[in-house]
């Protein structure tokens, strides 16, 4: 009681939501609830907060979007510190600044509003910036990694700029995973609005034909084996005949076997139950896959340039 009392006073000053329901900020729509979800409007408050937390020894998680992250059922015992209002976005001819917590569909518009082409084929992907350059995402053959000019990271709760050669984009990957992302310069080309359109238009359909959308899910699963990119674990999924197979409400996709999708009310006990047996399945025939998916358990911790304390 003392405790909460502490926790509520240090943390008065930032926007904040106590004992918030997890399930609501991941597309998984599964989890418990955590202490504190805290929303700061700049890097000080930021780095504020991260002062806090370690003097106080509070576990802390940086989230995106939650579109790649399943929190556990049972919650999180520290505080989520969410980027969402770290929203700027500004135009310099073909460059473009970009928070950390701009969503890629908002990000999308905004390009096109400013007859800004070269992200389009990201349209739909309900990721934010931050967590799209953590994991270098792409798809269709593009990673945003490819229009990155420089990257402002939080290193050891200072702010710093990281030059695109320094940033280690790897396929579903970055050397940007020790730190807290803040936003990033992009480099884009001009092009005609109606042009946009059309290939948003045209990305978005062929997401909309090819994935569950009507379904939460955290997108693929697995990534693509690293040393033989031919491995595609949906396919081997799929030609296991294991499109469909479901632990409790967690099935894996008959649209898309990369993906599992929660058919209502699934647990993270179903969702990982189900991940170790397609794991298990594809070990039988000799491949070995990695998560792509970021599993936050309830007792992980974080703090800032030590996050490979849970992958
Ligand atoms: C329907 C659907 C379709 C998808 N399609 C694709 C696709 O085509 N290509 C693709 O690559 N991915 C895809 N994904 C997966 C997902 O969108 C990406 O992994 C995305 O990069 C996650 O971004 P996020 O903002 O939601 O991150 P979150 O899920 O919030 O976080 C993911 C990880 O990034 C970290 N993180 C987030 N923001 C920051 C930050 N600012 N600084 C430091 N760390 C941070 C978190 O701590 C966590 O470890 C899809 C997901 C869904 C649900």
């Amino acid at each position: 009681m003392f405790f909460k009392f502490i926790y509520i006073f240090v943390f008065e000053k930032f926007e904040k939501i106590e004992m918030v329901d997890l399930s609501q900020y991941s597309t998984m729509k599964v989890g418990g609830k955590a202490r504190f979800m805290l929303f700061p409007k700049n890097t000080d408050e930021l780095t504020e907060i991260f002062d806090i937390c370690k003097v106080m020894d509070m576990k802390t998680f940086v989230l995106g979007n939650g579109s790649n992250v399943l929190f556990d059922d049972n919650g999180f015992d520290g505080a989520i510190v969410s980027l969402k209002k770290f929203d700027s976005f500004s135009v310099d001819g073909e460059d473009v600044w970009v928070g950390a917590g701009v969503n890629l569909f908002a990000l999308n518009i905004l390009l096109k509003e400013h007859e800004l082409s070269g992200l389009e084929w990201s349209f739909g992907i309900p990721a934010s910036l931050g967590g799209f350059l953590f994991i270098n995402g792409g798809c269709f053959g593009h990673e945003i990694g490819d229009f990155v000019l420089e990257v402002v990271v939080l290193d050891d709760n200072r702010a710093r700029t990281i030059g695109k050669h320094d940033c280690g984009f790897a396929y579903r990957s970055s050397a940007l995973q020790k730190y807290v992302i803040l936003g990033a310069k992009l480099h884009l080309k001009h092009e005609k609005r109606a042009i946009i359109q059309q290939n948003m238009n045209f990305y978005l359909k062929k997401k909309r034909e090819s994935q569950p959308c009507d379904l939460p899910s955290l997108g693929s699963v697995f990534k693509v084996v690293k040393s033989n990119p031919e491995v595609h674990p949906a396919k081997l999924i799929d030609k296991l005949g294991l499109k469909g197979v479901k632990i409790g409400k967690a099935e894996v996709s008959t649209k898309h076997a990369g993906f599992i999708v929660n058919t209502g009310g699934a647990t993270s006990k179903d969702i990982l139950s189900l991940i170790e047996l397609l794991e298990e399945k594809l070990r039988e025939i000799g491949v070995f896959v990695e998560r792509e998916i970021v599993v936050l358990k309830e007792d992980d911790k974080w703090t800032s340039g030590k996050r490979d304390l849970w992958r």
